[in-house]
């Protein structure tokens, strides 16, 4: 199976044609890129990878190599690039893309960003005989009236594909800057495909700064938890924003757009992260740092070194990292929502059912998370799809919403709305609860079954619950619930189910 895609690229301010090919190999899931600069084919490849998986499109099975017909091209060729990946795999038909070109730079959560000059472009893919252009919906404007020329505007990836599946012509919206909103990538078919436990440990996340810990079967999409949370939680504020930019200016990344700078921060830490990137310097911000007040998304997290798994201890307990060297030390604010992801085994299947790994293969993989940090992780999360969607989910829009009014609610009680890594006090937090509950909690720490730091934790996941249900406190089903989903969890982890 090979797949052809074009794009238009610019060669010294003029444009010129240039070919995406796709073929499959054999192997585990990668994507490789020839033929482009190699900074340009990492960047690529991270990019169009992280869009694939957030998208919630399945990832191509075996190894996905992208050829470009000349070195030329730079961010402007994400789309295409994306679409060769998902026509080789025959996710989505080919037949849109025949006197079709497309442009536009991807963000790792799907996004479609705007590329300079589209005008340009659009005629000179109108002079090459195509009689459609893909565009991203901030640059429609441009493009509109190029005569011979049809453009496809679209904010997302999850748009490009609804497109090449037969979907109508998305509206030309030319002053969209949707994008940039946090609604904006869901699209109601992606929406419905989530679990209700995930979505509602999503919600949970966001309103309490609560870390979690995804445990996936193979082919389970893992970044639609982050991207999910991350959607969930509200615009910065001025003040907040100034500060996160201020980091991402001393890691000497690119200003995000002006419709984007009010967005929460999402980052990624992969296993092939080195310590220096995730730990930082003096003179640069680390990796929590970078996702200070947003999102931090540890992938792969059995595959980490201890080393840099250490690094986040202080993030994870009290927000903050320190850096010290010859010239001095410093600590840093580090208070991102975690997210942990891990393959439930060891083999790298593509698929479940390819799987052949034995329970106590998986067992000892799952191991190597430290006991430490699942003492720091509140929300364990198995599935985040289903295949039938669920007519009881509630819309994106209205979650947001209860996400807000619990966060208003745990500021009137306790001063401050709950950020990651703040610390309870655990005699404020029990005092508004029935005694029965107390007694249910205070148990368990006398038991041995949880100690005084897990208790806490435990109630402090429990009053994120009752502000997300509008509750004045919790009872004793939440104190009850927390402790059970705790010792599930840990019990998944030593006995792995069969499959
Ligand atoms: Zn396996």
């Amino acid at each position: 199976m090979e797949a052809l895609t074009r794009v238009v690229t610019l060669d010294d301010s003029r444009a010129r044609i240039v070919d995406i090919r796709a073929d499959l190999g054999v192997g585990d899931a990668a994507l490789r890129v020839h033929g482009l600069s190699p900074t340009v084919s990492r960047e690529t490849r991270d990019r169009v990878r992280a869009a694939i998986r957030n998208s919630g499109l399945s990832w191509p099975e075996g190894v996905v190599h992208l050829t470009a017909s000349s070195a030329h091209p730079r961010s402007d060729v994400d789309l295409a690039a994306a679409a060769a990946a998902v026509l080789v795999t025959e996710a989505v038909p080919a037949r849109r893309l025949t006197a079709t070109a497309l442009i536009g730079e991807l963000g790792l959560d799907g996004t479609v960003r705007p590329v300079p000059d589209v005008r340009t472009r659009a005629i000179a893919a109108a002079a090459a005989g195509f009689t459609h252009l893909v565009v991203p919906a901030t640059n429609a404007a441009e493009a509109c009236d190029v005569p011979g020329l049809t453009t496809v505007p679209v904010s997302c990836l999850n748009d490009l594909v609804n497109w090449l599946r037969g979907g109508l012509t998305p509206a030309q919206r030319p002053e969209s800057r949707e994008g940039a909103s946090p609604t904006a990538s869901w699209t109601p078919e992606a929406w419905a495909r989530l679990s209700p436990t995930a979505v509602r440990a999503a919600a949970i996340a966001a309103a309490g700064g609560h870390h979690t810990l995804h445990v996936a079967a193979p082919g389970t999409p893992t970044l639609l938890l982050p991207r999910l949370i991350r959607a969930l939680m509200a615009d910065l504020t001025d003040t907040e924003a100034l500060e996160v930019s201020t980091w991402h200016f001393l890691a000497g990344e690119p200003a995000p757009d002006r419709s984007e700078h009010l967005r929460p921060p999402g980052v990624p830490l992969l296993p092939d992260d080195t310590i220096a990137t995730v730990a930082g310097s003096l003179s640069r911000p680390g990796l929590p740092t970078l996702a200070h007040r947003g999102v931090l998304t540890v992938e792969d997290l059995p595959e980490l070194s201890a080393r840099i798994v250490e690094v986040l201890r202080p993030a994870l307990e009290n927000g903050t990292i320190g850096i010290t060297s010859a010239a001095g030390a410093q600590s840093r604010p580090a208070g991102a929502r975690m997210v942990f992801t891990a393959r439930d085994c060891i083999c790298g299947s593509v698929r479940a059912e390819k799987c052949r790994c034995s329970l106590a293969q998986r067992a000892r993989y799952l191991a190597r998370i430290p006991q430490w940090l699942l003492d720091r992780v509140d929300l364990f999360v198995r599935e985040v799809t289903v295949a039938e969607p669920d007519p009881s989910l509630p819309s994106l829009e209205s979650m947001r919403e209860d996400v807000a009014r619990a966060r208003e609610r745990a500021h009137s009680r306790w001063g401050a709305a709950p950020e990651p890594g703040a610390e309870i006090d655990y005699t404020k937090a029990i005092a508004g609860l029935p005694a029965n509950a107390v007694r249910e909690l205070e148990d368990a720490i006398r038991h041995g079954r949880i100690t005084p730091r897990t208790a806490a934790r435990c109630l402090r996941l429990a009053w994120t619950r009752a502000d997300l249900d509008g509750r004045a406190h919790p009872d004793i089903a939440d104190i009850r619930l927390t402790l059970s989903h705790r010792s599930g969890m840990l019990r998944l982890l030593r006995n792995p189910a069969p499959r």
